[in-house]
C-alpha cells in the first residue's frame, strides 16, 4: 500500500480519499465499494435523510452481484418479488411481443427482481454506514469544486460552507448534477422526450384484475405501463396525450379515471404518489475530467421501459471502484481510470438507445400508424419472445477487455461457498494446472489477485473447468467487476497487455 487508504485518522484537514456527492443508491453503492476496500470516503448529500417515494422498481441479477459484495442481498431480498418478464399488449389487451426474464444468470442469483426503492435504499445506508473509513453527511450540499495537485469541494450546511480535501470527486448527484456542471460536462442528448404521469399505488388487497409482473400497453388512446411491486404496491405509468398539462393528469381524479379499467377507487387503500416525469436519452461526453468522475444519472439518463437506469449507474460504480482502488493503492497511472468511460459510454449507449426504440414503438398515438406496426408485429412469422429482444451487452474489446474477455465469469458455490465471496474484491486467476501459473503469477498476488488452479476450486459439476474446456483456455483473469478480462493459453502474454496499467512500475 502506498497511500491515504493506509493512512487513518481522525485528523479533519486530512485529505479523503474519494469524495462522493450524491447519496442516492449510486453514491450510496460506491462508498461502500470503495469503503469495504478500507478506502477514506466522504459521502455528502443536500437533502436530510434518504427519498422516501420510489422511482426505480426493477433490478437486474448485476445488481444483485454487486448487493451481495457488500453483503447486504439477503436484507434487500426480503423486499423483492422475482421479474418473470415483461409483456407488450395492444389497444384490445392482445399480446404484441414479450421479454421474458432469463433463466439462468452467471453468478446464480435470480435475473432480475421487482423492489420497493426506499426500503432498498434504507438497506444499503444502513449497510454502508457501518464501515469505518465512510463518513456520510446529510443537509451537506457541494456548492463549489477546485483542483489542483487534489480536490477541494465547498460543501454548505445550513447557513455555513465548509472545505474539505479529496483526492478524487464522484459526482452521483442525478440527473441534474452540481458535479458535471462544475466540472464543465455536457450531456449528449439522444433525441427522445416523452412525458408520463407515474401513479403509486398501496392496494387494500390483491385484485385479480391486475395484470402479474409488468405490462406495457401499446395503446394508441393512451399508451401505458402496470408494474406489479413488493407487497401491497402497484405502479401504473400513463403517457400524456397532446396539450395535457402536470397539473391535470396528477389529481385524484385523474388517476381513478386512468386505471378504472383495473382498478375500483374501494380497491385502493392511498394514492402514494403521482408524479410526471419526463423521460429522456442523454448521456455525457466526458465521464472524467481529471479528478473528476459522474456516475448514475449524473453521467446518463435512460428512458424507464427496460428499468435499467438505475441498473446501469449500479454498473458504473462498480467498475469504477475497483479502477480508484488501484490508483489509490497499487500505485496504477491515471490512465486507468480513462478505461471507465471506454468500458461504460458503449454498454450504457446500447441500454439507453434499445429503451429509445422500446419508448418509441410504445409511444404512438396515432391509430392507423398503431394498426400497422401490429399487423407487422403479429404478421412477422417470430414467435412473441423473438419480436422485441434486449440483452444485457459484454464489455467491448479494450485496455482491460482482451481475447476470450468481455462476459461476466461464472460464480459456482466450491464448498457451499460462491466463488464470488471466495475472491473477494480481488482479481481472479485461474489455471488449468499449475505448470500454467508462470512467473507473473507472484506480480498477480502482489496487487491481490487470488491465484488457484482448478484443483483448488473444485465444484460439484466441474463448473469452471467445463468453463475453461469452451473457451479452449489454460488461464482465465477475472477482475474485481467480474467481468472476465482475458482467457488464453499464456498468462505471460496476458500480463504483459495489462501490466503497466494496473500498478505502478
Ligand atoms: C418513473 C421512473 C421509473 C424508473 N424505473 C427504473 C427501474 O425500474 N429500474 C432502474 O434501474 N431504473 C429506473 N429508473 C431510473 C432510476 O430511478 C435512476 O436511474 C436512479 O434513481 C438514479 O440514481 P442516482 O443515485 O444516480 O441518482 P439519484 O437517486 O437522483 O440521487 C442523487 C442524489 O444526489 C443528491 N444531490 C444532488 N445535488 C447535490 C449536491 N449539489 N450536493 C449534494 N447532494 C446532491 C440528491 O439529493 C440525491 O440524493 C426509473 C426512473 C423513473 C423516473
Amino acid at each position: 500500500m502506498n497511500s491515504s487508504a493506509s493512512n487513518r485518522g481522525n485528523n479533519p484537514a486530512e485529505e479523503w480519499d474519494v469524495a462522493v456527492v450524491g447519496l442516492g443508491p449510486v453514491g450510496t453503492t460506491l462508498a461502500g465499494l470503495l469503503g469495504k476496500r478500507g478506502l477514506r470516503v466522504l459521502g455528502v448529500d443536500r437533502e436530510k435523510g434518504i427519498y422516501q417515494l420510489p422511482r426505480a422498481g426493477h433490478l437486474d441479477h448485476t445488481i444483485l452481484r454487486t448487493l451481495e459484495e457488500l453483503g447486504c442481498l439477503d436484507e434487500a431480498f426480503g423486499e423483492t418479488i422475482p421479474n418473470t418478464g415483461m409483456r407488450l399488449l395492444d389497444g384490445n389487451g392482445q399480446l404484441l411481443a414479450e421479454i421474458r426474464a432469463q433463466k439462468l444468470t452467471p453468478s446464480g442469483l435470480p435475473a432480475s427482481v421487482h423492489f420497493h426503492q426506499p426500503s432498498l435504499d434504507r438497506t444499503l445506508r444502513a449497510c454502508v454506514e457501518k464501515m469505518p473509513s465512510v463518513e456520510m453527511r446529510n443537509s451537506s450540499e457541494l456548492v463549489g469544486l477546485e483542483t489542483d495537485d487534489g480536490i477541494t469541494l465547498h460543501i454548505r450546511s445550513g447557513s455555513e460552507t465548509r472545505q474539505e480535501r479529496a483526492r478524487f470527486v464522484v459526482g452521483c448527484d442525478g440527473a441534474q448534477s452540481a458535479v458535471r456542471a462544475l466540472g464543465d460536462i455536457r450531456l449528449n442528448d439522444f433525441g427522445f422526450t416523452e412525458s408520463w404521469v407515474v401513479i403509486d399505488l398501496i392496494l387494500k388487497d390483491r385484485v385479480d384484475t391486475l395484470p402479474d409482473n409488468t405490462v406495457f400497453g401499446a395503446d394508441p388512446a393512451r399508451p401505458y405501463a402496470a408494474i406489479e411491486l413488493p407487497g401491497m404496491r402497484f405502479r401504473f405509468e400513463f403517457m400524456l396525450l397532446p396539450g395535457e398539462t402536470p397539473e391535470q393528469v396528477t389529481t385524484k381524479e385523474a388517476a381513478e379515471r386512468m386505471i378504472s379499467p383495473w382498478l375500483q377507487p374501494t380497491d385502493i387503500h392511498r394514492i402514494e404518489r403521482s408524479v410526471v416525469y419526463t423521460f429522456r436519452g442523454a448521456s455525457a461526453d466526458s465521464w472524467r475530467k481529471g479528478r473528476i468522475m459522474v456516475a448514475g444519472d449524473a453521467a446518463h439518463l435512460t428512458p424507464p421501459f427496460l428499468g435499467q437506469g438505475l441498473c446501469s449507474g449500479v454498473r458504473d460504480v462498480t467498475n469504477l471502484a475497483w479502477k480508484l482502488d488501484h490508483v489509490l493503492r497499487y500505485g496504477a497511472p491515471f490512465e486507468l481510470l480513462d478505461t471507465y468511460q471506454i468500458e461504460r459510454d458503449p454498454h450504457v449507449t446500447n441500454v439507453i438507445t434499445t429503451s429509445i426504440e422500446l419508448g418509441k414503438m410504445l409511444c404512438v398515438l396515432d391509430p392507423d400508424i398503431a394498426r400497422e406496426r401490429d399487423r407487422k408485429m403479429l404478421e412477422s412469422g417470430a414467435a412473441p419472445d423473438k419480436r422485441v429482444t434486449f440483452k444485457l451487452g459484454e464489455l467491448v474489446p479494450g485496455p482491460l477487455v482482451l481475447s476470450g474477455g468481455g462476459m461476466f465469469m461464472i460464480s459456482p458455490p466450491i464448498d457451499g461457498i460462491p466463488l464470488d465471496d471466495l475472491v473477494g474484491q480481488h482479481f481472479l486467476v485461474l489455471a488449468r494446472e499449475d505448470s500454467d501459473l508462470t512467473a507473473s503469477a507472484e506480480w498477480w498476488k502482489k496487487i491481490g489477485a487470488k491465484v488457484a488452479t482448478l484443483a483448488e476450486l473444485p465444484t460439484a459439476d466441474n463448473a469452471l473447468e467445463k468453463w475453461m474446456d469452451r473457451r479452449n483456455a489454460r488461464i482465465m483473469v477475472a477482475r474485481p467487476d467480474r467481468y472476465v478480462l482475458a482467457a488464453g493459453n499464456s498468462l505471460e502474454e496476458i500480463t504483459d497487455q495489462v501490466r503497466s496499467l494496473l500498478a505502478s512500475p
